[in-house]
């Protein structure tokens, strides 16, 4: 998808939170990648309120290079001689004249707010009062607001000062090569097209499994549960990609439109659709309220209500200490609708698999005549392409097309809306929480759930691709 031919790349790139869990984990990689890959030469300004010099942000550099990805010394020294760094709080004005200061004879710079998202709008502002955002555009890091009612008052403040193509909020899923080939296969190949709606689709699961818990991000965690940390986002924008309707423009305006079209048609997810769980142990992590019911499991069902995809249920289910690590996708087709050969088709025989993470696969699964005389088969899965997932990270694609105003992996207003709205009843304590065994696939409830639909399709994921995935 092509950002529209009169928008000019960004001139300097300033990263606010540059002492950061983030900048260390992400930013810094993401940087070298564009250095190296794509000639990025720019000024880069950290900034952060932690009294470092220049020296300090070069040495985070270095240290975050050298433990995320082979030595390419060319590059880092060339990343390294971009590098400006801005010393102060954000509540302060002065960090901002300084900052202007440093933006020299930029034009067009692009600000990224990789800082708390309490901070979002008072950088926002700070930068605008300064006069740093004029023709700027600004990164916001996820979570976008905390329901849909602190999401619009988030948006209202941000669009006090920004225009919303120059506004780009990050879903990470959205620059994962995977996600993207779900989108290719579906619209490279019209075979397709044709069976993808309610005559031929019988269901559609989609399963993010953790085989750990929540390490040391306790305090994080329990402010935030299953729904807020992935199904409002990542899975909503994978249920997107699987079920819009083919762009029918060329800019990338025209795929941010299907996505917002399927997500307003999505029916909002009512309790009783819910399954909410908690993994014994939880309560016992660093940081966790002894008396918690955040949900570190959620399994949920969802409608689409349009003429392709009435009467549909699609399946999400997300959670930690499951037995593997993976994200699934899986399109469950119909059954033949008689028995031709007085045999049983099972109901999962015929699907179309979408392995997002940690590798990459596509698979189409077919019933086979076993040999012999009787006509009885088995259910055998053709395996189109199985491959690693380590193109580019996603991070490095996401600021490449930030800095380029391409818009079109990026959240827009309507669809931050649409994503709340789906969820809007079923936040917090709105459904029982239950228990569940670390290592087993979630409470019992969600079998209940699923029920004919079923059963769960559990990913299978061998231990070395597990680790591929935390990677
Ligand atoms: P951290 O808490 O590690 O870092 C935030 C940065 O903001 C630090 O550099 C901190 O500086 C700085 N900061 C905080 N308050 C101020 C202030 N008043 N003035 C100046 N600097 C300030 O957050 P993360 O890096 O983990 O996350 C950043 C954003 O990215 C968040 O919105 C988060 O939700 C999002 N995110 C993070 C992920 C991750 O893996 N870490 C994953 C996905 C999203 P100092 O250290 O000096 O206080």
């Amino acid at each position: 998808m092509a950002a529209p031919s009169a928008i000019m790349p960004s001139d300097a790139l300033v990263f606010f939170g540059a002492s950061g869990d983030l900048a260390y984990e992400q930013i810094f990689p993401s940087l070298l990648g564009l250095v190296r890959d794509e000639g990025l030469n720019i000024p880069i300004i950290g900034v952060a309120r932690s009294g470092w010099e220049l020296d300090q942000l070069k040495q985070r550099a270095r240290d975050s290079l050298a433990h995320h990805g082979p030595a390419d010394p060319p590059a880092q020294d060339k990343l390294l001689s971009l590098l400006g760094y801005i010393d102060g709080d954000y509540a302060d004005p002065s960090t901002f004249a300084k900052l202007n200061d440093a933006l020299g004879e930029a034009k067009r710079p692009l600000h990224y707010l990789a800082v708390p998202p309490s901070l979002f709008g008072t950088v926002a502002a700070a930068l605008a009062k300064s006069g740093a955002a004029r023709d700027a555009r600004l990164v916001i890091e996820k979570p976008f607001g905390h329901d849909r009612a602190s999401a619009k008052l988030l948006n209202g403040m941000l669009r006090k000062n920004f225009p919303e193509e120059n506004i780009f909020r990050i879903d990470h899923f959205m620059g994962k090569e995977p996600v993207q080939n779900l989108l290719y296969t579906r619209f490279a190949n019209p075979m397709f097209e044709p069976i993808w709606n309610r005559d031929h689709v019988r269901s559609i699961q989609i399963t993010l499994a953790e085989d750990f818990g929540v390490r040391d991000r306790g305090r994080f965690y329990d402010a935030t549960g299953a729904n807020r940390d992935v199904l409002q986002n990542h899975l909503l924008q994978i249920v997107a990609h699987l079920a819009m309707d083919p762009p029918t423009g060329e800019e990338f305006e025209a795929m941010r439109d299907q996505r917002a079209s399927l997500l307003k048609a999505a029916r909002p997810i009512v309790p009783e659709d819910v399954v909410r769980g908690q993994y014994i142990g939880y309560r016992n992590v660093a940081g966790v309220r002894p008396n918690s019911t955040v949900e570190t499991y959620i399994a949920v069902r969802l409608f689409i209500e349009s003429w392709r995809w009435e009467g549909v249920p699609i399946y999400i289910r997300a959670g930690k200490s499951l037995p593997v690590t993976t994200t699934e996708v899986s399109v469950e087709f119909r059954r033949p609708p008689r028995e031709t050969f007085g045999e049983l088709v099972p109901g999962g025989s015929a699907h179309m698999r979408f392995r997002l993470s940690p590798d990459m696969a596509i698979g189409v699964g077919l019933r086979v005549k076993q040999p012999g005389e009787r006509m009885v088969g088995n259910d055998m899965e053709l395996m189109l392409t199985a491959q690693p997932a380590t193109f580019r990270p996603p991070y490095q694609r996401l600021l490449g097309d930030a800095l380029q105003g391409n818009g079109h992996l990026f959240g827009r207003e309507d669809i931050i809306d649409a994503q709340w709205r789906i969820v809007q009843h079923i936040l917090d304590d709105a459904t029982p929480l239950y228990s569940y065994h670390p290592g087993s696939w979630g409470p019992d409830e969600a079998t209940q759930l699923i029920g004919g639909d079923g059963p769960w399709r559990d990913p299978q994921v061998t231990r070395t691709d597990a680790r591929m995935a935390s990677e």
